[in-house]
Formats: C-alpha cells, sequence, structure tokens
C-alpha cells in the first residue's frame, strides 16, 4: 500500500499518472505511477520493477504493508 507520508494514510492519495511499460510488446517489466495527496499537496513516485522484482518509492509518500492507521 502507499501511504502519504505527512498524513500517515492512503485515504487521500490519487493517481495522477499510471504508466506500463512493455518489452517486446508483450511482457510487463516496469510499473510506474504517480501519486498525489489531496489532503496536503504532496506528490510521489511508485516504480515497479518486474526483471528485478524491486520496487522504488520516492517523495512524499511511502510503501508500506502496514494496515493503514486511518482506515
Ligand atoms: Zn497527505
Amino acid at each position: 500500500m502507499i501511504t502519504c507520508t505527512n498524513c500517515e494514510t492512503a485515504q487521500f492519495l490519487q493517481i495522477t499518472q499510471s504508466r506500463v511499460y512493455f518489452e517486446d510488446g508483450e511482457m510487463i517489466n516496469e510499473i510506474s505511477e504517480t501519486y498525489e495527496c489531496t489532503l496536503c499537496g504532496a506528490t510521489g513516485k511508485y516504480v515497479y520493477d518486474e526483471d528485478r522484482d524491486e520496487e522504488t518509492v520516492t517523495g512524499e509518500v511511502e510503501h508500506t504493508t502496514e494496515r493503514p492507521k486511518y482506515a
């Protein structure tokens, strides 16, 4: 789950841009999503690289496996 580091919740996050990269016209090997928090205005980016099975999160969002504080 992607959450806002300021608000510590995913509740106000919205995806402003979502891209999927293809390799050889079929394999999805990278997913890129840009997030914006509608509450505090924070922005961040989440990238998943399938080749390396690696997740990268930059900006004012964080990737967490924890349950949201405010469900
Ligand atoms: Zn926020």
